[in-house]
Parts: C-alpha cells; sequence; structure tokens
C-alpha cells in the first residue's frame, strides 16, 4: 500500500462543494466533487449527536489553530478519493461552513459561520489540514481501516463489521435498519437499547438471526441483494413480543429476545393471563429484578432465581446462622443441613457466615413468607442446586 503525507490542503478546499444529506444524515461530498465523504462502508454522522458538543470542539480547535488530528484518504482514482478516517471531524467543518450549526463566542453569543469576523472565517478557511492518501487494493484499505485508531468515538463494532462486509446486503441492511427516519424505530426501541445511527437495530437483527455469529452470517450474506430473511426473522421475533406482552414496559428495553424467541415462541400463551401476571409481579415489593419477569412468565412461573426475590435481612440471616451453627456443633455435624446429610468430608464441615445463603423452607414462590421461621442457611453449593423454588 502507498501513503502520502499532504500538509497543504486547506478547509476552503475541502468544502468546496460539500454537501449534507440531512435526511440520511451524512456527509457527501467535498474537494470540488472530488471526495467522497461518506462511502457506503462509512457510518453515519454522529458528531451532531449529544447536543453538537464534538463539532462544536472541531471548530473551536481550527480557531485555536491547533491541529485536529491525521485524516486518511482512500485514493480510488487520478480525481476520486473516499475519506477512510475523519468523515466525522470533515462533516463538522462543512456543516459549519454551511451554517448547520453555530458555535459560542466569547461573550457567549451563537454565532454562525456567516456572521462571524473576516479574519476568524479565514482562520478556519485557510487551516490546513494533515491528509494521508492511500493507495492499494479494496482488501489491504481494508484491514488497515480496520486496526487504524479512530480519534474521538471509537467504532462500535457493528460498524466495523458495516465497513468489513461492504457491500449491497449491508447497504440494504442500512436502509432498513440504520435509518432514522424509519416509522418503525419507536416500537424496536421498546425492545433494543441503542440508536439508529450506531447500528443498534441492524446489530440486533444480524444478531437474531444468525443466532450470534454475525461475521459468519455478514460474511455468508455478502453479495445479497435482498435483506428479506433478515427482516423476516427480526420483524418474527418483534411481532412475538409485543403480542405475548401488550403492556410495554421499561425493563423489556435490551433483553435477550433473540434467545428467549428461539426458547420459547413454540409455546401457547395466554395473553390475558400473560399480562394479569406482569401486573402482579410488579406490584411485588419482593420482586427485586424487573427485567426478570418477562422470562420467569415464558418459563411457566418457576425460576424464581430470575426475579432475585428480596432476601432474608441480615439480622434474620445472623440469628439463624448462629442457632444453626451452635446446634450442628454439639452434633458434630456440619451446619448446612444437606451437607449434614452426605457421605463426603463435608459431612461435619462448618461453614462461615459469609459461605452460606439464606433459602426459603417453604418456597417462596409457593407461598413461603420471607420471614426468621422460614429461613434455613445453606452452603452455597447446596443453595444454589436448590434453585428453581
Ligand atoms: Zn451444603
Amino acid at each position: 500500500m502507498k501513503t502520502i503525507l499532504k500538509t497543504n490542503i486547506t478547509v476552503k478546499e475541502i468544502c468546496d462543494g460539500f454537501v449534507y444529506n440531512e435526511l440520511e444524515g451524512k456527509g457527501l461530498f467535498g474537494l470540488s466533487g472530488k471526495l467522497t465523504i461518506q462511502p457506503e462502508y462509512q457510518r453515519n454522522y454522529i458528531y451532531a449527536s449529544d447536543g453538537g458538543k464534538r463539532e462544536v470542539a472541531v471548530i473551536e480547535s481550527l480557531l485555536k489553530g491547533y491541529p485536529i488530528g491525521l485524516i486518511y484518504f482512500n485514493k480510488v482514482s487520478e480525481n476520486n478519493f473516499e475519506v477512510l478516517d475523519g468523515q466525522q471531524r470533515i462533516t463538522s467543518v462543512g456543516r459549519f461552513v454551511n451554517d448547520k450549526f453555530a458555535i459560542k463566542d466569547e461573550n457567549g453569543m451563537e454565532q454562525y459561520f456567516s456572521g462571524m469576523a473576516k479574519d476568524k472565517k479565514d482562520k478556519v478557511l485557510e487551516a490546513n489540514l494533515l491528509i494521508y492518501e492511500c493507495e492499494g487494493t479494496e482488501s489491504q484499505i481494508k484491514e488497515w481501516f480496520k486496526t487504524i485508531n479512530i480519534a474521538g468515538v471509537p467504532l462500535v463494532p457493528q460498524e466495523l463489521l458495516n465497513a468489513i462486509y461492504s457491500g449491497p446486503f449491508v447497504t440494504l441492511g442500512k436502509e432498513e435498519f440504520s435509518n432514522s427516519q424509519n416509522a418503525n424505530i419507536q416500537k424496536w426501541s421498546a425492545y433494543i437499547k441503542g440508536s439508529a445511527n450506531r447500528q443498534a437495530f441492524f446489530e440486533r437483527a444480524l444478531d437474531w438471526a444468525s443466532k450470534g455469529n454475525i461475521d459468519d452470517y455478514m460474511s455468508s450474506h455478502r453479495n445479497d441483494k435482498n435483506i428479506n430473511e433478515l427482516k423476516k426473522y427480526f420483524n418474527s421475533v418483534i411481532d412475538w413480543i409485543s403480542s405475548l406482552f401488550t403492556d410495554v414496559k421499561g425493563e423489556m428495553c435490551g433483553l435477550e429476545w433473540g434467545r428467549m424467541y428461539e426458547q420459547y415462541h413454540k409455546k401457547a400463551y395466554n395473553p390475558a393471563k400473560v399480562s394479569a401476571e406482569v401486573q402482579k409481579l410488579y406490584g411485588n415489593p419482593y420482586v427485586e429484578n424487573r427485567k426478570g419477569i418477562f422470562e420467569f412468565i415464558l418459563g411457566d412461573s418457576v425460576d424464581t432465581k430470575l426475579l432475585e426475590v428480596r432476601v432474608f435481612d441480615e439480622v434474620v440471616k445472623k440469628s439463624v446462622y448462629a442457632s444453626q451453627t451452635k446446634k450442628a456443633e454439639s452434633k458434630g455435624k456440619s451446619n448446612c443441613s444437606h451437607c449434614a446429610i452426605g457421605h463426603d468430608a463435608n459431612k461435619s464441615k462448618i461453614w462461615r457466615f459469609d459461605e452460606m445463603d439464606a433459602d426459603h423452607v417453604a418456597a417462596w414462590s409457593r407461598g413461603g413468607k420471607t420471614a426468621a421461621k422460614n429461613c434455613e442457611m445453606l452452603c452455597r453449593t447446596h443453595n444454589r442446586a436448590k434453585g428453581n423454588r
């Protein structure tokens, strides 16, 4: 791969013919049409998010004469370049010069580029950028793109995969799942954490459809001219969740829905009963982990570990431990009743308090109370083995 360092290209030249696409949230072209700022494999523009702090910082650096870091171009042909790294910074500059956002001046007043004093304007426009022009095969460039460190905001793994497996499949996938204008995003956001811009929905769709093997899946579908299978699977999962759990709860967001779909979607449920069960558990003060409610119900309300049911308090545990241990010592047996009836070395072992956990004698799921009378201390191993109660 060949690289040339250019130090004489100015902001003014880069911004000549700058086009920003509001709908797609992308800076498109610059350098009098010779530069493609956001090639297909690049991520969307994200410096305007979080209140635009990052794009403002880029402009403030230029005004102070600070460098904004190395920028990498891929030389596609004699008069054609693509931005490999730096498209967020270039888009920030292009947007600013085109009055898409303002910065604050010394007096805290909003200032757009067109309203700035000439000397300040010149400071921005005449700033030189440090640009590496790279020339190489597609695979060389991609391999290298995978390893360069991107200043500011690191690529999320899915952005990296999109770059590595760029092609018609990724393009169509991003059109569907990474497009913040897609009307379905609100619905998806109830179950999936993250933003379209940062590929959260595309990643989840791929993760679900590939059962966790996103890399392989993207590689084998790379040249597909459609994403029908991906869409179909993704929508099946979403439809399954939304028809089963009719009340949307905040805790549903970000759960492992793909895995749960695989595990439970062939079972029949009565949505009215499910809804009543959800309400009941939301009203139960002993349930510590509401995120576990949904899988608890899917699994026929058996695995109370999922709910992290509120445990016995320390005072109760300590007094139960003390009386249990005293009794056990007088008999020369283990203070864990399960160990005591075993046949290994632990049958006379006295566990320390911090080696034991409290257990409901009468299972909580069958109405057992979280009170001293219903508390027994068991060694960690036996408490875990009791599980599912
Ligand atoms: Zn034990």
